[in-house]
């Protein structure tokens, strides 16, 4: 790449050290290259005038050009307030134009009775239409009707248009950008792609994202921008997959051995589902190959993915290798290693449980036992990725719920052994077609689409605050049934102290509702002491207490099947995925269970929506779709340290689907010709391609949660 492209932004004409810092800080923009790559996110059309009218009508035109005739020009007010107001009208009504400094150069250059275009923010006051600052223009002959004159806005922010880094202002430091470096922007695509798909060059497209000459043009350069960041996306995605492929130094697993087969016969209390084997055969089969496996399960929750999972682990063991399962939560790990306690011993499997609060010596033990291989299969939460665990020989790996932890995590247990293990992600939240594409785009897809038999389907209701009384009244007869009921609230962020008062609150409440000693109510959250914790988790798995109250942790992974009510409270401030995995919680009994969302009792019309498709169905995969298209691509559920993590600057997961399909299948058919891009044609794109990776590294770990 040309040097000039990482020259500090300070030395753009007008931009200066003072601004230059604070570009830096907000918006990260550092080099010239940063900045040429930070693209307007909408645009105006100077072509358009609006008329006053349609000023009046609708307050979400910001930026706008009205053709106004001045009547009458004059200043007014006193000292600070005082300004100069050109009162001006078109055929529709009347607009104050408003300027509070310069008041001498405007008024040598208004002329009263003449006409002209105002452009700029209107905004209604005291019902008068105004416009402040206006920038006005002789209105050209109609003749010479301009194309297009498109203007692009640059996101900002309160603060750093106080520091004068305004749309105006960055409008103009583009064009001095421009100016320096327009002759010195290379082509990243090949010849050939530019030609077969009629793409603008890189040169022009970037001139036109910021200075469109024509609509058409300013489509074109999206068109090309998108398609080549999506491009680079998807190569990186399937190019490292080959790498891996070709690589074929995968842990050979040769035969199914004694533990697999005495859990088979001895300890497996039901038939696995013809999903649950299909997976299995899967995992074989690329436990044979002599290829590392690297492969996403998704299951709807309930459908039985940790037995399938726990199956998978003793092909390792049999073959001579260790496993490790990492999950989420505490609790989670912990719910793990209890259920398959029993079995472990049954089989003569050891069985290690490591977790952020696992003690010193016990640790030391775990660290012993793992070293010397006595220890067969590990669970645990984050610790199980600390550099200090350190394996014998680690041959399989799981992944549960991965969606908590980044692709970077992900690729940190590789590095614990030194062959890479084979690796196992599985998740309940469905996840859109393209979104896997991108995220999951180097693994393999395994799914479990059918439930254990004789689940019966979840019945949905939602209710508003105001109907609490009788949704009491519901639990309470569900509780003379002999069920049990969640009451979940949200914790949207861990830390956040709110949270754990509504809880603390909800608990007290529905306590007064459901008084002991008739009714045992327990209270379950992350601020709690694990043995209280335990405590809690323990009465009502045991059937002691007749109510959880909880947090949102508890979403992924408990299992209490006489659980059939699952009430959830601000279900207004959910994403659809979370919901879903919510409501996941029951249904796992032979009795009819049921979902209770409630919320506020003013919703938003999103919020409605919501609620609506829950209460509509019971599909992961159509809910996930709805959620995508509701909060768009950054908001969804789980999906957003990996969504920065691609960082995406003008194309849109979600937006732009039907490109990134298209632009997959491009991506497919370059590398099935040239697996590793090592062409000489595809020099550009093999270039392009490692650089975005080695830009992945410089992530900052700490950020990943
Ligand atoms: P998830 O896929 O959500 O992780 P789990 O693995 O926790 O689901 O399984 C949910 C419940 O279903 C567990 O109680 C498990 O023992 C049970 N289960 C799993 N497979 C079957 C099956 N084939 N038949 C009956 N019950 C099953
Ligand atoms: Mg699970």
């Amino acid at each position: 790449m040309d040097k000039i492209f990482l020259s500090d932004i300070k030395y753009i004409p007008g931009i200066g050290e003072k601004r230059a810092a604070m570009i830096k800080r907000e918006l990260e923009i550092f080099t010239y290259g940063d900045l040429l790559n930070f693209y307007p996110y909408r645009y105006i059309d100077r072509t358009r005038v609006y008329t006053v009218q349609e000023a009046m009508r609708d307050d979400s035109l910001s930026l706008i050009q009205l053709r106004v005739r001045i009547e009458k020009v004059g200043a007014v007010g006193e000292g600070a307030k005082r300004r100069f107001v050109a009162v001006a009208r078109d055929a529709t009504g009347y607009v104050d134009l408003v300027w509070f400094n310069a008041l001498k150069w405007i008024i040598d250059k208004i002329e009263v009775g003449r006409e002209y275009i105002a452009f700029g923010k209107s905004v209604i006051f005291n019902g008068v239409l105004s416009m402040v600052h206006p920038e006005l223009d002789i209105p050209l002959a109609e003749s010479s009707k301009r194309v297009s004159y498109m203007y692009g806005i640059y996101s900002s922010t309160e603060k750093l248009n106080r520091a004068g880094v305004t749309t105006r202002n960055m409008t103009k430091w583009m064009g001095a950008l421009l100016g320096l470096v327009s002759d010195r922007i290379e082509e990243t695509l090949p010849e050939y792609l530019i030609k077969r798909f009629d793409l603008l060059s890189r040169r022009e497209a970037l001139v036109n994202i910021h200075f469109p000459a024509s609509t058409e043009l300013l489509s074109r350069a999206q068109y090309r921008l998108k398609f080549e960041e999506l491009l680079l996306l998807q190569l990186s995605i399937l190019r490292q997959r080959n790498v891996r492929v070709t690589r074929g130094c995968g842990i050979v697993f040769t035969n199914v051995g004694e533990k697999f087969n005495r859990f088979y016969n001895e300890c497996l209390e039901f038939d696995l589902t013809e999903a649950q084997k299909r997976v299995i055969r899967e995992v074989r089969k690329d436990t044979r190959s002599g290829r590392q496996m690297n492969r996403l399960l998704q299951g709807d929750v309930g459908s039985g993915k940790t037995v399938v999972g726990f199956m998978c682990m003793l092909l390792a063991v049999d073959n001579g290798y260790q496993a490790a399962m990492m999950a989420p939560t505490e609790i989670l790990a912990t719910q793990h290693y209890e259920s398959l306690r029993q079995q472990c011993e049954t089989i003569g499997v050891k069985l290690a449980l490591l977790t952020g609060s696992t003690k010193k010596r016990e640790r030391k033990m775990i660290d012993e036992g793992l070293r010397s291989g006595e220890i067969n299969i590990l669970i645990g939460t984050h610790a199980l990725i600390e550099d200090s665990v350190q394996f014998a020989n680690l041959g399989f790996v799981i992944i549960d719920e991965q969606h908590r932890f980044g692709v970077i995590q992900r690729s940190r247990l590789w590095t614990k052994s030194s062959v890479e293990p084979h690796v196992l992600v599985m998740t309940a939240t469905p996840i859109p077609r393209t979104l896997a594409m991108t995220i999951y785009g180097d693994l393999d897809v395994s799914v479990i689409d059918e439930l254990p038999p004789g689940r019966k389907p979840v019945k949905t209701m939602h209710f508003f605050d105001s109907r609490r009384l009788q949704v009491f009244g519901f639990l309470r007869d569900q509780i003379e049934r002999g069920r049990q009921v969640y009451v979940v609230y949200p914790l949207i962020k861990e830390s956040e102290n709110m949270d754990y008062k509504n809880v603390e609150d909800g608990y007290e409440s529905i306590v007064r509702a459901f008084p002991p000693p008739r009714y045992v109510t327990v209270i379950v959250h992350g601020k709690m002491k694990p043995q209280d914790k335990d405590f809690g988790m323990n009465m009502f798995k045991n059937g002691h207490a007749h109510i959880m109250v909880a947090t949102s942790v508890i979403e992924v992974g408990v299992n209490v099947p006489n659980a059939s009510v699952m009430v959830i409270e601000s279900a207004e401030r959910f994403g659809l995925s979370q919901l879903h995995q919510l409501r996941g919680r029951v249904g796992r009994g032979a009795e009819q269970s049921y979902c209770i969302l409630m919320t506020g009792d003013k919703l938003s019309a999103d919020g409605r929506k919501r609620m609506e498709a829950m209460v509509r169905t019971t599909d992961g995969f159509e809910l996930s779709e709805l959620d995508l298209k509701l909060r768009g691509y950054g908001d969804l559920e789980g999906t957003q340290q990996s969504g920065n993590m691609l960082d995406l600057k003008i194309a849109s997961i979600g937006k732009d689907n039907d490109l990134l399909q298209f632009v997959r299948g491009v991506a497919e058919a370059i590398l099935e010709e040239d697996e590793l891009l090592e062409s000489e044609k595809n020099s550009l794109l093999l270039e392009a391609v490692k650089s975005s990776q080695s830009k992945d590294k410089t992530i900052d770990l700490s950020r990943i949660s």
